[in-house]
């Protein structure tokens, strides 16, 4: 499998892992996570996405679209069953209104793209990221990569929600050099409504890797309202202790900077009413997680 869907490729990323690094995002993710702030990453395929609000209405892109999936109706419509994302409406449109996110491109680009900066990594450590969307939902495809970093001896970080069949995690453990492991919320009926999935997979696929001696840092988002509550900071630490092997948490708190672009793709934000979460929140819960002893980081 030499190529794979990627909606951004993210330069002198320095929240992404270790170092200076490349992060290389991949499309398609399982998970419906309420506060995503990269909804464009959701789905598996590319998308056209259009921005009324950058639209000055010269309705040109209809004339130029030769698969009739464009037409007005007080706005631009797009007929998704038409259109074949050939991209030649969001080429011309000179206002930038639309844009086809998400694009295939080969291991070899992919590489061309890292080696650009093999001095920063090697100078502060860093090496490459590869992120989404959830990375282990392209697994052939981010195993060959992976496989071809190791090789060239470029530092790999597998940020990633822990969502997929155990299989797939046997497969590429040993090409990641850290795992960014997201926990979210211990209790699997909450969980379940508010990303749309059981946790049990996520749980299971963690231990395996503590097992496995992979190098892990837990990601903690906190959502204010859904699980920065004291029983759930408890029993995830609860559960990260009873594991032995995890040292490091990163809290990352919640911001509504995502927001906007659930407009852009014409989907709704559920959050739109929650306010950022307050320091004396995240001091609180950075406290409860010390008592456990682990190291607490603030941010990626
Ligand atoms: S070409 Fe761009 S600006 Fe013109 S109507 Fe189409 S989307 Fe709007
Ligand atoms: S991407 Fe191509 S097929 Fe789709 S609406 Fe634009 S011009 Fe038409």
């Amino acid at each position: 499998m030499n190529k794979g869907f990627i909606f951004d490729i993210k330069r002198y990323a320095v929240h992404d892992g270790p170092g200076i690094r490349t992060t290389v995002f991949l499309k398609g993710c399982s998970l419906r996570c309420w506060w995503c702030h990269n909804p464009e990453g959701q789905l598996f395929e590319p998308e056209l996405v259009y921005n009324m609000n950058r639209c000055r209405e010269c309705k040109e892109c209809i004339a130029i679209c030769k698969e009739d999936a464009l037409s007005w109706r007080k706005k631009l419509v797009i007929n998704k069953g038409k259109c074949n994302l050939c991209g030649k409406c969001a080429e011309n449109c000179a206002s930038e209104a639309l844009e086809i996110i998400g694009r295939e491109m080969s291991v070899k680009e992919i590489i061309r793209e890292i080696e650009k900066d093999r001095i920063f990594y090697e100078e502060s450590n860093g090496g490459v990221t590869f992120s989404g969307g959830e990375p282990l939902s392209q697994p052939d495809f981010l195993k060959v990569i992976l496989r071809e970093c190791t090789k060239r001896k470029i530092h790999t970080v597998v940020d990633t929600c822990g969502y997929a069949p155990q299989k797939i995690i046997e497969d590429i453990y040993s090409f990641v050099n850290l795992f960014l492991y997201d926990i979210k919320i211990m209790n699997d009926e909450k969980h379940r409504k508010y990303t749309g999935v059981s946790n049990k997979i996520i749980l299971e696929n963690l231990k395996y890797l503590v097992k496995k001696g992979a190098s892990i840092e837990v990601r903690l988002p906190i959502i204010p309202g859904i699980n920065d509550d004291t029983n759930n900071i408890n029993e995830i630490a609860d559960f990260l202790s009873s594991l032995g092997r995890i040292k490091i948490i990163s809290i990352l708190p919640y911001h509504g900077a995502g927001s906007e672009k659930y407009t852009r793709l014409n989907r709704r934000y559920r959050m739109r009413n929650v306010k950022n979460v307050e320091k004396e929140k995240i001091q609180e819960i950075k406290e409860i997680l010390e008592e456990y002893k682990f190291k607490v980081k603030i941010g990626g």
